[in-house]
């Protein structure tokens, strides 16, 4: 069995994305990006700290906005109008979830598509869908999809499940892997709550990618004996035994399911690195865009 360090891989596109963020200072341009954070969620703000450092350590310019949990809608929508007119910034993001009373979706159709390296614009999803290489693709499948071809997984003609639908996760991880070309090329089945037999469908996998949000959800029962699993789920779970009462495990059950797969990535150090090494990739890239 072999575990897929999402560390190391991270390292590398963060080295790679180093190269192209001197290139830009050399032109006079420093990459920017933009973390809105409304409210007070413990597991968002160390996620927008996360995010802030790794700019910082980049040498990329970031700016960090804490509204409170009560901002207003037309609050959020004018900071990301002053974001978007903001030729310093060239990526922007709005930490998922606000606060019930804000309409998430107004908020990312009034993102610039050109600054939305999170890839939720409507017309980022769409250019996902039609193959266009501009696109912005979410972060966390982008960041899957590198971890497979970095693991020498061959995507072409493998049988891929995705377990789970959402439009963070599964839904472009599916269309990534269904596209045409290297990395893609699948042939992709998606389950969710309502797929009858998860097992069998789950078996049939080549690959699977679990985005499913519940602790282990997928054990040994669910993997046949060689498969790939990708495990992007971050559950805290309660452990008295460690420091802060609680640790983190993945939607596999990782003891379980590891001795039966070709390669598997751990929770955490698997896919948490590679989600933020590829939010600073498409940050560069959206400010390559901006600067042509
Ligand atoms: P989500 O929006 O809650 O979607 C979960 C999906 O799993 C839904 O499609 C749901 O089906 C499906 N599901 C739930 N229970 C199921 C079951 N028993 N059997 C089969 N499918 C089931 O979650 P998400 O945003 O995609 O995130 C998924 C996981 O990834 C979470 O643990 C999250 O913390 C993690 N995550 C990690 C990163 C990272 O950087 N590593 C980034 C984003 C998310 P329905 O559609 O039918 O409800």
């Amino acid at each position: 069995m072999k575990l897929i360090d999402g560390k190391a891989v991270a390292a590398k596109v963060e080295h790679e994305t180093r190269a192209r963020i001197d290139s830009l200072k050399s032109r006079g341009i420093t990459p920017g990006l933009a973390v809105v954070l409304i409210g007070e969620d413990p597991a968002s703000q160390a996620y927008v700290r996360n995010k802030d450092r790794t700019c910082a350590s980049l040498g990329m310019h970031s700016r960090k906005f804490e509204l409170p949990a009560t901002a207003t809608q037309e609050e959020v929508l004018i900071l990301v109008a002053e974001l978007n007119a903001d030729p310093a910034i060239h990526g922007i993001l709005v930490q998922s979830p606000p606060p019930k009373h804000i309409d998430e979706h107004a908020v990312t159709l009034a993102i610039d598509p050109r600054k939305d390296v999170d890839g939720f614009h409507p017309i980022n999803v769409a250019k996902l869908a039609m193959e266009d290489p501009t696109a912005f693709v979410p972060c966390t499948p982008l960041g899957c999809q590198r971890l497979l071809m970095e693991a020498g997984v061959e995507t072409s003609g493998a049988e891929v499940v995705v377990v789970g639908r959402s439009l963070i996760v599964g839904k472009p991880m599916a269309l990534l892997l269904m596209a045409k070309g290297s990395g893609g090329d699948a042939t992709v089945t998606i389950a969710h709550s309502r797929t009858k037999n998860l097992s069998t469908v789950t078996r049939r996998a080549d690959i699977v990618i679990a985005a499913i949000g519940r602790p282990k959800a997928l054990g040994a029962e669910h993997i046949r004996d060689g498969a790939v699993v990708i495990d992007v789920g971050i559950n805290r779970i309660e452990d008295p035994s460690t420091k802060s009462g609680y640790r983190l495990v993945g939607d596999v059950d990782f003891e379980a399911v590891a001795p039966k797969c070709s390669a598997i990535t751990p929770v955490p150090g698997g896919v948490g690195p590679m989600t933020i090494a590829m939010l600073m990739a498409n940050t560069v890239t959206a400010c390559e865009r901006l600067t042509a």
